[in-house]
C-alpha cells in the first residue's frame, strides 16, 4: 500500500460537486453549476482541484446545443481503493474495493482465543497488509472497520467487544499510525446498515433499519441518509425490548429480551425443550442422539430436510420476529426493514411468517405493508459496509449523526 499520497479535504462545496458527479456523471461543468446552484467559476475551479487530485477525469464528449461541445466528467472510479474489515467474534473478514464499489479482492482470517488488544491490532494490521500487498499498484484512500460490540465513533476505540472479552483498543489510533490514511469506526451492524442505504439500487429511500439477527440481536438505523447513534451510542439495542414479562433470563440479565426468543441459540434451545415432547423428530437422528450439538442451523437443516417439529419452531421464531418488527415500524416507521445475520438464511421459513405477523398486527395500511427484506450484500455484509462508511464520507460528508 502506498501511503497518505492522498488526504480528502473537508469542503461542502467540492463535497456537493463529487457527489453530483458520482451520482449523475457523465455530466458537464455546466450542468453540474445549475443543478447544485454553485456559480460556473466554483465549479469551475473546484473540478480543476478534483482533477488535478486524479479523482475525477474528463470523459466523453456531450451532445452540444449549437456551439462547442461539453466536456462530461466521471469519478476516476478505479484510481483509488478502499479497505473494509468486519471484526467479528470468530474472524476477520476483508475486502478491497474501488470508488464504484466494485470488489477486487476479499479475505478471511480465523481470530485465534484468547487474543490480547495487541495481539489483535497485529492481526488486523496483517490482514490489511496482505490484502493490500496483493494488490500493490492500487492506492488505499481510506480504511473502514466494523467492530462487534461497543464502539466510540469519535475516537475510533472498540470499548467492549464480547465475543474476544477485550475492552478499549484503539483501532482507528493504531491503523492512522501505521498506514496514515483515514480510518473510520462504527459497530458491525451500523456499518452493515450504512452500506445496505449505500448501495441501494435506487438511493431513494434515506430511512431504512438492518436488523441482524445472529448470537446476538441488533438493528442498524440509517435516518436522512445517515447512521443514528443516540445520545450515548445505544440507538438499535433491540435485542433487549422486553417483549414477554414471564419469559427467559437475557446475558444482559433481564427477563424477556426479544433476544431470548429469535437468536440463532434461542432457536437452538427451543428445539431442545420441545425434542423431550416430540422424541420421534429427524433432528434427534442429525445430531447423533446428542442434544448439545442442535443448533439454530441445525434445526433449519431438519426443517428444510420436512422435519414438521422443526417447521413449527421456526415458523414461531418468525412470528416473534415479526412482533418486534411491527414494534419498530411503529417507532420509526422507516421506508423498509433489512434482515441480516445467521437466522436469516432460514428465511425460506421464516420470512413469509414475519410479513404475515407484520400484516396483522400493523396499524395502518402502510404499516402492514412495510418492505421486509433479508440482505443480499452476503457474509461480507459489514465489510462492504465499512467500505461504504469511507466512501459517505468522501461523497457526503459525515456518515454519522448522534442524538
Ligand atoms: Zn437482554
Amino acid at each position: 500500500m502506498k501511503k497518505g499520497s492522498f488526504q480528502w479535504m473537508k469542503s461542502l462545496n467540492r463535497t456537493i460537486i463529487l457527489n453530483k458527479i458520482r451520482t449523475d456523471g457523465p455530466i458537464s461543468r455546466a450542468q453540474i453549476a445549475k443543478e447544485t446552484k454553485l456559480t460556473p467559476p466554483t465549479v469551475s475551479s473546484l473540478v480543476s482541484e478534483l482533477i488535478d487530485k486524479d479523482l475525477v477525469i474528463e470523459s466523453e464528449q456531450g451532445e452540444s446545443i449549437g456551439g462547442r461541445k461539453p466536456t462530461l466528467l466521471v469519478i476516476n472510479s478505479d484510481r483509488f481503493y478502499i479497505i473494509g474489515l468486519d471484526v467479528g467474534a470468530k474472524k476477520i473478514r476483508a475486502i478491497l474495493i474501488d470508488l464504484s464499489g466494485k470488489t477486487l479482492d476479499k479475505t478471511q482470517t480465523i481470530i485465534p482465543k484468547p487474543i490480547s488488544n495487541e495481539d489483535l491490532l497485529s492481526l488486523i494490521k496483517r490482514t490489511i497488509s496482505d490484502l493490500a500487498s496483493i494488490h500493490e499498484t492500487k492506492e488505499v484512500i481510506g480504511i473502514g472497520v466494523g467492530m462487534h460490540g461497543a464502539v466510540d465513533v469519535e475516537t475510533g476505540t472498540s470499548l467492549f467487544a464480547p465475543g474476544l472479552n477485550l475492552r478499549d483498543i484503539p483501532i482507528k489510533k493504531a491503523l492512522e499510525a501505521e498506514y496514515d490514511v483515514p480510518v473510520k469506526i462504527d459497530n458491525d451492524v451500523r456499518a452493515m446498515a450504512f452500506g445496505e442505504y449505500w448501495f441501494m439500487e435506487e438511493k431513494k429511500d434515506e430511512n431504512i433499519v438492518t436488523v441482524n439477527i445472529g448470537i446476538g440481536v441488533g438493528a442498524g438505523i440509517v435516518l436522512n441518509g445517515k447512521i443514528f447513534h443516540g445520545k450515548y451510542d445505544l440507538a438499535g439495542e433491540i435485542g433487549h425490548m422486553t417483549v414477554d414479562l414471564n419469559g427467559n433470563q437475557c446475558s444482559c440479565g433481564n427477563i424477556g429480551c426479544w433476544q431470548t426468543l429469535i437468536s440463532g441459540p434461542a432457536i437452538g434451545e427451543a428445539a431442545i425443550k420441545q425434542l423431550e415432547l416430540n422424541p420421534n423428530s429427524h433432528l434427534l437422528d442429525m445430531i447423533d442422539g446428542e442434544k448439545h450439538k442442535i443448533e439454530g442451523k441445525t434445526v433449519y437443516e431438519a426443517a428444510i430436510a420436512g422435519d414438521s417439529l422443526c417447521i413449527k419452531i421456526l415458523e414461531k421464531t418468525g412470528e416473534y420476529i415479526g412482533i418486534g418488527l411491527t414494534n419498530l415500524i411503529h417507532i420509526l416507521n422507516p421506508s423498509k426493514i433489512i434482515i441480516g445475520g445467521g437466522v436469516a438464511n432460514a428465511s425460506p421459513i421464516i420470512l413469509p411468517k414475519i410479513k404475515e405477523t407484520i400484516a396483522q398486527r400493523g396499524l395502518t395500511n402502510q404499516a402492514k405493508a412495510t418492505p421486509i427484506y433479508c440482505s443480499d450484500l452476503g457474509s461480507f455484509g459489514t465489510a462492504i459496509g465499512a467500505c461504504a462508511l469511507i466512501l459517505g464520507e468522501i461523497f457526503e460528508g459525515d456518515v454519522s449523526v448522534v442524538g
